[in-house]
């Protein structure tokens, strides 16, 4: 650089902020300060605050381009390593595994017990896609990338799967179009939840056709009601091949389908 420029940089005026107090205050110091220019991400502002040989071990793991976690499983994680979008996603799960309210306490730990690597950390984000490899081994990016996967390996992960049996239900409900939200199969596998699923509901059309077929009545309380103070209620279940097709739809009022469906 020429002598003009070094002495452009070093009379630079720098705002400088000492942030004092407890973790959370400074926390919330980031917060403020990181409104304007290139914000930090979540993950990076908790990176500044709790820095420890523990964090730059976590780092080599997961935080650079070409690092392992990307290498070995980046087409199972959205974002960036480099925004520490991947470290976040392991932490998030390590602390859920824990019962930890939030990944800060996960972090504070490390640092108060002076963790001296990430050791732990690495074994249990390998472990989960040991586990997501073996149960579900046919990939698919569009429906596999960016889940949760380390909450579902948290929570069934002693659970006695197949992958063949996994294999087969999924290549239904992949085709089964019924089932709107298609990302949610092997959340839906695991626990057993239609929700995930987001299955279809019936149009107004078809509420319309079987409000007129039953004169108005809910058909389980068999008192007379509004359009609008009835929700449609599949006759014969999704989970027992029924569809959502006006022959298939009974009007219910709101009252008797909250009780069907605490069922
Ligand atoms: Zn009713």
């Amino acid at each position: 650089m020429t002598d003009t420029e070094r002495a452009q940089i070093l009379n630079y005026k720098l705002m400088i902020y000492i942030c004092e107090g407890n973790d959370q205050e400074k926390l919330d110091w980031f917060k403020i300060i990181n409104i304007a220019g290139e914000k930090l991400t979540d993950q990076e502002a908790r990176n500044a605050i709790f820095a420890c040989a523990w964090l730059d071990d976590a780092k080599k793991y997961f935080s650079k381009n070409g690092c392992p976690a990307q290498m070995l499983y980046g087409k199972y994680l959205s974002g960036k390593a480099i925004r520490q979008d991947f470290l976040e996603r392991a932490l998030e799960w390590i602390a859920n595994r824990d019962g930890l309210l939030a990944v800060e306490f996960y972090m504070d730990a490390q640092k108060q017990n002076h963790t001296p690597d990430a050791l732990e950390l690495w074994k249990y984000f390998k472990a989960v896609f040991a586990w997501v490899e073996k149960i579900f081994p046919n990939f698919c990016s569009k429906l596999m990338k960016g889940q949760a996967w380390g909450k579902f390996y948290n929570a069934n992960k002693d659970d006695a799967l197949n992958a063949t049996e996994l294999e087969e239900k999924i290549s239904q409900l992949i085709k089964d179009k019924e089932v709107t939200n298609k990302r949610g199969i092997y959340e839906y596998l695991l626990d057993g939840d239609e929700k995930h699923l987001s299955l279809r509901a019936f149009d107004d059309d078809q509420k319309a056709e079987a409000y007129e077929r039953q004169g108005g009545i809910c058909a389980k309380c068999g008192k007379k009601f509004e359009f609008e103070q009835m929700e449609g209620d599949h006759i014969t279940p999704w989970s027992k091949g029924g569809k959502t097709t006006a022959e298939n739809c009974q009007m219910l009022c709101k009252a008797c389908n909250r009780l069907k469906g605490n069922k």
